[in-house]
C-alpha cells in the first residue's frame, strides 16, 4: 500500500514538473527549445522516476530542448533499402524516425558520405546526388513528421511544429571533384556542410589518417574555403589533419565545426581534437561535436595502445580501427561507457568553454558504441548525466543543440555580410 501511494506521489510530481518546468532559461537560450512532448514510453518513464525523482526535471528539460546532432550516417543505410520511417532493432541501425521521437532528437545533420575510394571523380558527385535523392524521397514519404531544413530558421520552424528537421552535410570534400561549380551545385541541392576530407588526403587538403600532400590546405583549398564562407556552407574539420585545421582557421571568416570528434587529451588518436585545437576553435567561435564512437572515447585505448596500433598499420592509418580492435580483442579491453562520453564533454567544456561544445554521435557510422548509448533512444541519459554533473539547464541546452544552431545561424549571417560587401544581392 505504502509503495502504491509512493508511486502515485511520484507520478503527480512528474506530471506537475512536466507542465511547469523547474527551470526558466535565460532569454538568449529560449530559441533552442521546441514543442517539448515527452515521447518516452510511459512504463520506461515510470521506472526511471522510481529510480530517481530527478528524472522528472531531466525529462521535462530534455524533451523541450532542441536536441541537434551534427553527424548521423543514416543515409548510407537508406541507400541500401533501409526504411527510415519504420522502427528497427538496434542491430539494424542506430537511428530511425520512431526512435528519433523516443530519444527526443529534434534535428540532425545527415552525412552524405562518399567513400574515399571514389576519389575526386564525376562518379563521386553522382554517388552523392543519388544519396541526397534517396534522403529526399524518404523524408517526403513521411512529411507529416519530418522535413528537410536548409537554415537555422528552418530548423526552428520545423521543430516547433513538432516535426524532425534533417539537414545534409557532405563527407568528404573529395566529392567536390575540386570544383567550385560542384560546391555551388551541391549547396543548391541542399548540402549545408562539407567535411573537408574523409580518410584520404586529396588535391586541396590533407586528412588526419593519410600522409600529408600539402602540409595542410593549398591555394585551391583556400579558394574553396572562401567560397564556402560566401555561400553560407559550414566547414567541418573532423577527419582533417591538424595542419589543415589551423590553415582553415587562418582563412575562414565564419565559425567552423568539428562535426564528430572527441578529445585527444583523453584518447590520444589523430581523429580527436587536441587542446590547442580546442582553444583555437573557441577563438574562432566554432563548436566541437562529441563523437560517441568507442575507439574515440574509450579510456582503455591509451597512448601505448594507439602507438602499437599505428605501428601495426605500417603507416596506413586508414586501417587504424582494425589494428586498434585487434589489440582490444587480444588484451580483452573493456568497452567505453556513457560516463566516458560525459568525460569528453566535460573536458571540451573546460578547455573550449560551454559555448563551443555539442553532440555529433556518428550513429550509423560506427561499429562500436559505449554501453548505455546504444542508439538514439538513449539521448535522455546524456541529459541525465549532465544534470547529475551539475550543468545548469541553460548549459545543457547549449550542449544538446543550442551551440550548433548558433553556429549555423552565424555562418548564414557571415555569408550575407560577405555578399553584401561584394554588392551581390542575398540569395532567395
Ligand atoms: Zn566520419
Amino acid at each position: 500500500m505504502q509503495q502504491l501511494l509512493c508511486s502515485i506521489v511520484l507520478l503527480l510530481v512528474w506530471a506537475c514538473r512536466a507542465q511547469t518546468p523547474t527551470f526558466s532559461p535565460k532569454a538568449d537560450t529560449l530559441h533552442a527549445e521546441d514543442g517539448g512532448q515527452i515521447a518516452l514510453p510511459a512504463a520506461r518513464r515510470y521506472a526511471l522516476l522510481q529510480q530517481d525523482t530527478s528524472w522528472a526535471t531531466v525529462l521535462a528539460l530534455h524533451y523541450r530542448t532542441l536536441v541537434f546532432d551534427g553527424h548521423l550516417d543514416t543515409p548510407s543505410r537508406m541507400l541500401q533499402s533501409f526504411d527510415f520511417g519504420r522502427r528497427h532493432a538496434r542491430a539494424n541501425g542506430h537511428v530511425d524516425l520512431p526512435r528519433m521521437f523516443e530519444g527526443g532528437l529534434d534535428a540532425a545533420f545527415f552525412a552524405i558520405y562518399v567513400p574515399a575510394a571514389y576519389g575526386e571523380s564525376a562518379a563521386a558527385v553522382r554517388y552523392a546526388r543519388r544519396m541526397i535523392a534517396e534522403v529526399q524521397r524518404q523524408v517526403a514519404a513521411h512529411a507529416d513528421s519530418v522535413a528537410l531544413a536548409y537554415s537555422a530558421a528552418d530548423v526552428l520552424r520545423i521543430t516547433r511544429s513538432g516535426r524532425k528537421a534533417i539537414l545534409l552535410g557532405l563527407e568528404g570534400g573529395h566529392a567536390l571533384a575540386g570544383s567550385p561549380d560542384t560546391l555551388r551545385a551541391l549547396y543548391e541541392a541542399g548540402i549545408r556542410y562539407v567535411t573537408l576530407t574523409h580518410v584520404s588526403s586529396h588535391s586541396w587538403a590533407d586528412a588526419s589518417q593519410d600522409r600529408p600532400r600539402w602540409n595542410g590546405l593549398n591555394e585551391k583549398g583556400r579558394a574553396l574555403i572562401r567560397e564556402m564562407n560566401r555561400l553560407g556552407m559550414l566547414i567541418d574539420l573532423s577527419h582533417a589533419s591538424d595542419a589543415t585545421f589551423f590553415d582553415v582557421l587562418a582563412v575562414t571568416q565564419a565559425p567552423v565545426i568539428l562535426s564528430h570528434s572527441s578529445m585527444r587529451a583523453l584518447v590520444p588518436t589523430v581523429r580527436n581534437a587536441s587542446d590547442e585545437m580546442l582553444r583555437a576553435l573557441a577563438q574562432n567561435g566554432g563548436v566541437v561535436l562529441i563523437n560517441f564512437f568507442d575507439a574515440l572515447v574509450n579510456p582503455n585505448f591509451t597512448a601505448e595502445v594507439y602507438t602499437e596500433a599505428e605501428q601495426r598499420t605500417g603507416g596506413n592509418l586508414r586501417q587504424l580501427w582494425d589494428a586498434v580492435y585487434a589489440i582490444a580483442r587480444e588484451r580483452r579491453l573493456p568497452g567505453a561507457t556513457l560516463e566516458d562520453v560525459l568525460n569528453h564533454i566535460d573536458h571540451a567544456v573546460q578547455v573550449a568553454g560551454i559555448d563551443h561544445v555539442g553532440l555529433g554521435s556518428d550513429f550509423d557510422g560506427v561499429f562500436a558504441l559505449p554501453s548505455g548509448l546504444e542508439d538514439v533512444t538513449r539521448l535522455p541519459w546524456i541529459t541525465y548525466g549532465l544534470y547529475q554533473r551539475g550543468y545548469s539547464a541553460t548549459d545543457i541546452q547549449k550542449l544538446l543543440g543550442g551551440n550548433l544552431l548558433r553556429v549555423l545561424s552565424q555562418v548564414e549571417h557571415a555569408a550575407a555580410a560577405l555578399r553584401a560587401r561584394e554588392g551581390v544581392p542575398a540569395a532567395e
